[in-house]
């Protein structure tokens, strides 16, 4: 033990002989009888000297973790906290409780914030909460230096971790700040629980280094009793927005998370059109805009909160009955944070995931534009070059991604403006209230090579943020209980297999929603079993399965299932995949169920699907033996959707694209549609029908962004065809 952690432990000591003591103290300090599960473990750690990691899910009590330590410990507990919006009330909290706290962040005035540091230099405070931030300022990390801290707490620490999904860079200076302030204890704690995350936030903050105990690090509270999760595959927005409105029904107050904006605002026009008490929240809003929603969801006066993922921290209402997630999230540990707001108050909750395959692409969209390629960053290397050259220039992102040859999404470019911009190549000022930046060049301008940009670190990202998004996919397809799906991958491994309530297990509160509404396989109302003899059943296997034999391990299922069901679109026809002789082989069941059926035998064994940036898929001996009919294979086939005339719909969109579109660019896009369909062989309604042309006319979007808010063009169609397209459309339109 180091010389710190041996002062430390003595200093407990002599304060604390027992946990009886520790529970004095929660009693005395807190007015709490009881320790929450794990937090007494935690804090005899804390106290014993001991820097942890602490991985508690929200609401699980990790305050307490650092609260109670701080009353013991000798000197001033530091609590890193990037929610600034909540510190008052934090520190209003704990001197309720007579504990002597404050709080420092931008929301202080210079001579406010003067007037803190030096009580906090005269041991006035047992605990000052500090915005990450403020340790961009050497004069501050100067005036903590010669105090004495006693621990360094870091709350939401998964922001320092680029694989989080919250990665914050004033998170990255917390290391330099520990060495300034010569290594004090630290514990950081956070509700996001990867094993990635878990190693980033130890090797970020060099726990376990310059002579320190390795950390200690703590998982618990995961399991949520009173939450039910089910899954529930809907075939199209109006069977989303049915369960929605049945929870809004049933269980009055919830949350419902949108993956995009638009969506958000769709969701919530229908809410409105049949009077549901709701608000709206995303990113794009104005702060004023999002105060005031978030103030109409706290107060109760709108029992119903749709939003993105920008909803949510510092969202405080215990008594949410329901989290309905309309669009798969990118990761379980993104689902399990938000769908764990509900229920806080330990009464029962529902948790359901509605999903569509479709909706994956729009993740997979966001993890392209999350992970630029190295091809995308040094073509935009090269393109500010030129750009920036006479000096500063103000551009809307859109427009310099104009420049960048390799990109095809405006986000990716984004993230690699980004990128540059950390590793000291260009600087930029944002003009408020514009999408606007000026960027510079910083001189000398260095090349891509001298910059410090670690391309394998960023590969292995991608690498990673595509695992996950497939995790969070086999959690949706898993048969067994997801609880302990959900705690397995958290790593609570004691507590596996032990479901309250889900779907799969039907057990709890999950009965009576099953009996409500069918979740999962039998959510479709148009879904029936499939009707087949037994020999009938082995051959479609053996259809299938021939079908992944025939690709030769060279693609993965999406690939395989286009082919299966004689898809004529530009991925099979560019690899010639229409040649083979399995092309079709299942056209009669369609994508869906074709997909559904070898994720079905995926998860049965008899097909291998890699774990790497693009999986492949092949078959297993056990699939070989299956093919060949030399094996049985029991599984329960998907249900079964018969197409439907789509007449009606197209027939409804159509009405609403002739409205007001402009002719000469309808006229310029179907002459462009005709001459890529020559090109490709392919019939022109493939590459966007006609109701999709003319609601391009109509709302003429000038960017990648507007163009995904037009309906029919989903990530797919936008990276295949959406440079061209808004070429054409400023073309015509100018
Ligand atoms: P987290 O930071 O993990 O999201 P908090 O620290 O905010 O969770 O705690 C969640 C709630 O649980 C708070 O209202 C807190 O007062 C309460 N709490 C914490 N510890 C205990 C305890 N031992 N007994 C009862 N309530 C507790």
């Amino acid at each position: 033990m180091s010389a710190a952690c041996q002062s430390r432990a003595t200093a407990y000591n002599r304060r604390v002989s027992d946990t009886t003591e520790l529970h004095g103290l929660l009693h005395r300090h807190f007015g709490f009888h009881e320790f929450l599960e794990g937090q007494e473990t935690v804090i005899e750690a804390i106290v014993g000297g001991q820097d942890s990691v602490v991985i508690m899910p929200t609401g699980g009590g990790k305050s307490l973790c650092y609260q109670l330590p701080a009353m013991v410990l000798d000197g001033i507990t530091v609590v890193v906290s990037p929610l600034i919006a909540l510190m008052k009330d934090q520190v209003d909290a704990m001197m309720e409780k007579k504990i002597p706290a404050t709080f420092i962040n931008s929301s202080l005035g210079q001579s406010e914030m003067d007037n803190r540091i030096a009580r906090m230099q005269r041991g006035e405070y047992r605990l000052v909460y500090v915005a990450p931030e403020r340790f961009k300022s050497e004069r501050f990390v100067a005036a903590l230096a010669p105090l004495s801290i006693a621990l360094f707490a870091i709350d939401e620490a998964h922001c320092i971790s680029q694989w989080g999904h919250d990665f914050r860079p004033d998170y990255l200076r917390l290391k330099w700040a520990l060495k300034d302030l010569g290594q004090p204890q630290v514990a950081a704690l956070t509700a996001t629980a990867t094993p990635e995350v878990r190693d980033d936030i130890i090797e970020q903050l060099a726990l376990g280094k310059f002579g320190r105990q390795p950390p200690q690090v703590f998982v618990s509270g995961f399991a949520r009793h009173n939450l039910t999760l089910a899954v529930t595959r809907a075939k199209n927005k109006a069977e989303k927005l049915e369960r929605i409105f049945d929870a809004i029904r049933q269980l009055k107050t919830g949350i419902v998370y949108c993956a995009t904006r638009k969506n958000v605002e769709k969701v919530y026009e229908h809410l409105a059109e049949k009077r549901a008490q709701a608000t709206y929240y995303h990113g794009g809003m104005s702060e004023d805009q999002r105060t005031k929603a978030q103030d109409k969801f706290m107060s109760g006066q709108c029992p119903v909160a749709v939003a993105t993922n920008a909803f949510g921290m510092g969202v405080d209402r215990s008594d949410l009955r329901f989290v309905i997630h309309f669009d798969i999230p990118g990761s379980v540990e993104a689902y399990y944070q938000e769908a764990g707001r509900a229920g806080r108050d330990g009464e029962p909750a529902r948790c359901e995931l509605l999903f569509n395959y479709a909706d994956v692409r729009t993740q997979e969209f966001f993890i392209e534009g999350a992970n630029p390629t190295r091809e995308i960053i040094a073509s935009l290397h090269q393109a500010l070059l030129r750009l920036c050259k006479g000096g500063p220039v103000e551009m809307p992102m859109s427009e310099i991604a104009e420049h960048v040859k390799a990109a095809k999404n405006d986000m990716a470019v984004g993230s690699a403006l980004y990128l540059l911009e950390r590793a000291g190549f260009i600087a930029r000022d944002y003009r408020q209230g514009s999408r606007t930046y000026t960027t510079r060049l910083i001189e000398p301008a260095r090349s891509l090579d001298d910059l410090e940009i670690n391309f394998e670190r960023l590969d292995a990202k991608h690498v990673r943020d595509q695992a996950k998004l497939r995790r969070i996919i086999d959690y949706v397809d898993c048969h067994g209980c997801r609880h302990g799906y959900i705690l397995n991958y958290f790593g609570e491994t004691d507590a596996a297999a032990r479901c309250s309530a889900c779907d799969n297990c039907g057990s709890g509160p999950a009965r009576k929603h099953r009996a409500a509404r069918p979740a999962r396989a039998e959510a479709a109302p148009d879904a029936t079993p499939l009707s087949v003899s037994a020999r009938e059943r082995t051959v479609l296997l053996q259809k299938a399965l021939s079908g992944v034999a025939r690709m030769n391990g060279r693609f993965g299922l999406g690939r395989i299932t286009l082919v299966l069901t004689g898809s004529r679109s530009k991925e099979v026809f560019d690899s010639r995949l229409e040649e083979l002789s399995t092309y079709g082989l299942l056209k009669e069941f369609g994508y869906d169920f074709t997909q559904e059926l070898l994720r079905r035998l995926a998860a049965a064994d008899c097909i291998h699907v890699t774990d790497s940036e693009y999986p492949k898929a092949s078959l297993t001996e056990l699939g070989r033996q299956v093919m060949l009919a030399k094996t049985p294979l029991d599984i329960e086939l998907p249900p079964f959707e018969k197409a439907k005339p789509a007449a009606r719909k197209a027939a409804a969109a159509a009405t609403k694209a002739e409205a007001s579109y402009d002719g000469a660019v309808f006229e310029a896009l179907r002459e462009w549609r005709r001459d890529l369909a020559a090109t490709m062989g392919i019939p022109a309604y493939l590459i966007y029908p006609d109701v999709t042309l003319k609601e391009l006319s109509r709302q003429k979007p000038q960017t990648m962004a507007a163009l995904l808010e037009v309906r029919g063009i989903g990530p797919a169609k936008a990276r295949q065809f959406g440079a061209e397209t808004l070429a054409i459309i400023r073309g015509a339109s100018s």
